[in-house]
């Protein structure tokens, strides 16, 4: 931690997270100046004004440039020219999560991982909540963690379940997780890591980088590149204790969950317990059975009984525009995947049917290799509907692979063409793989506009 009294202090940045970082450190005295390069909301504006914090848009000029340390926004990279000034200057550059750290007085419960972090929050937020134990959830879901740094020290209490992406864990210090979770690291964002694999996994494993043997890591077995990092952490005598989870085999490892004939066992100090059946589990889908295994095991290494955790499993309802049902027409059902912006998570919602689909793709494309879903497309998906800019490369890797392909102009087309070309007991899915920023602002944007045409059918 670093004394902020007095100290110059530029945030780069100046969207949710710029905003609440910039608040925080105002209150602990600091001399703020906000810097983003593009458009400040009226909102941030008015904010930043009322607490007399002087601010620049469109454009970081000379006066950014001086600062005893820097707080960087998670959407700005660190490629930009402004913030490789400050490195190659040796000034210190933080990530808001960083900085809300050292002001944070609750334990911390942090998720990380390429997919499902804003799944197994919620499902945190939800076993914490069955628990009657007092918490607040934060990070790249709602609030961001500057946000629930009281002043009041009352409020000081209970664990922050925090959702934390590697832009996040890019600037650290000394943030210090009581219990990680490190769900999964499959290709994603790779443009901000120099398309390099290994330095966009190193950037995650960062969340391990402060725990020590009194904390926890608990982590996907069944990822290669996670056990990997698992055998380096076992070489250190401080390292955290370790819960594995796995869908598909058993833990060889001391403690974890994992499932033995379709039900769920939980592995703690070598002993095994039975917790339920899979088919307990609210939520469809291998990955989220994985979800759930993970939030088991938080919820046992934060001693909530199993009763509890029980009832979340089963109750969890998950998260809007997550393999959202909408609804069912004429026989068929609609299912919102729209947060689905990379290839992992379109081959995990393919998994999750066993009857026939017809798949809407596309949207802003992100180099991706949509040639890794032919095996689950040839196997499930008769029909593709391209959407959005992507059409021509989906088209190019996709189309001998299904029996019809077809393109839409618009979200009101293709769920048109999806109703006519499904049958009754099949789904239309909207699992884009790609970003939405080509036709929508957001992938919020994009599955309400999905839900509106299936409501319109
Ligand atoms: P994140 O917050 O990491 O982006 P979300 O929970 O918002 O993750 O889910 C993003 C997408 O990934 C959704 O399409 C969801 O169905 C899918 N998904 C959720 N959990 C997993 C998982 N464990 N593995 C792969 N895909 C997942």
């Amino acid at each position: 931690m670093i004394d902020v009294q007095d100290k110059h202090i530029v945030v780069i940045g100046a969207a949710r997270s710029g905003l609440a970082a910039a608040l925080l450190l105002k209150r602990q005295g600091a001399d703020l100046f906000v810097s983003d390069n593009g458009p400040i909301t009226p909102s941030v504006k008015s904010a930043l004004a009322d607490q007399a914090i002087p601010f620049e848009e469109k454009g970081h000029s000379r006066e950014a440039e001086q600062a005893d340390f820097v707080v960087l926004s998670p959407g700005v990279p660190t490629e930009a020219p402004v913030v490789q000034h400050y490195v190659q200057s040796g000034k210190p550059v933080f990530s808001e999560l960083e900085v809300a750290s050292w002001f944070n007085q609750r334990s911390i419960v942090a998720v990380t991982g390429s997919n499902g972090k804003t799944t197994v929050t919620n499902w945190l937020d939800h076993t914490w909540t069955l628990a009657g134990l007092a918490h607040r959830t934060a990070g790249n879901i709602g609030h961001a963690f500057s946000e629930t740094i009281n002043v009041d020290a009352e409020q000081h209490k209970g664990d922050v379940l925090l959702e934390v992406s590697s832009f996040q864990l890019d600037h650290i210090s000394s943030f210090h997780p009581h219990i990680s979770l490190l769900l999964n690291i499959t290709p994603d964002h790779l443009d901000r890591y120099e398309n390099d694999f290994a330095k966009y996994a190193a950037a995650k494993f960062r969340i391990t980088e402060n725990q020590s043997a009194g904390d926890w890591f608990i982590y996907n077995y069944d990822d290669p590149t996670i056990r990997e990092h698992v055998e380096t952490l076992k070489k250190n005598e401080d390292a955290p204790r370790l819960l594995a989870f796995s869908n598909q085999q058993e833990i060889e490892a001391s403690g974890g969950a994992f499932v033995r004939d379709e039900k769920i066992i939980l592995k703690v100090n070598q002993e095994e317990e039975v917790l339920m059946p899979i088919s307990d589990v609210k939520l469809s889908g291998k990955h989220n059975l994985n979800n759930g295994l993970a939030t088991a095991l938080a919820a046992r290494a934060s001693e909530i009984k199993n009763d509890v955790i029980r009832e979340s499993l089963s109750t969890f309802e998950g998260v809007e525009h997550r393999l959202e049902y909408v609804r069912t027409v004429n026989g068929v059902r609609y299912v919102n995947d729209s947060k689905a912006t990379n290839i992992n998570a379109v081959w995990y919602a393919l998994d999750s049917f066993n009857v026939p689909v017809t798949l809407i793709l596309g949207g802003r494309d992100k180099g991706n290799d949509y040639s890794e879903l032919a095996g689950q497309i040839r196997e499930k998906v008769h029909t593709i509907i391209a959407i959005g800019e992507a059409r021509p490369m989906i088209e190019e890797q996709l189309k001998t692979v299904v029996p019809h392909f077809k393109t839409a102009d618009t979200m009101n087309e293709a769920v048109r063409m999806g109703k006519r070309s499904a049958k009754r007991g099949e789904v239309v899915l909207l699992s884009p793989a790609c970003s939405s920023f080509d036709m929508y602002d957001n992938y919020k944007d994009r599955g309400n506009e999905f839900k509106k045409a299936v409501s319109r059918l």
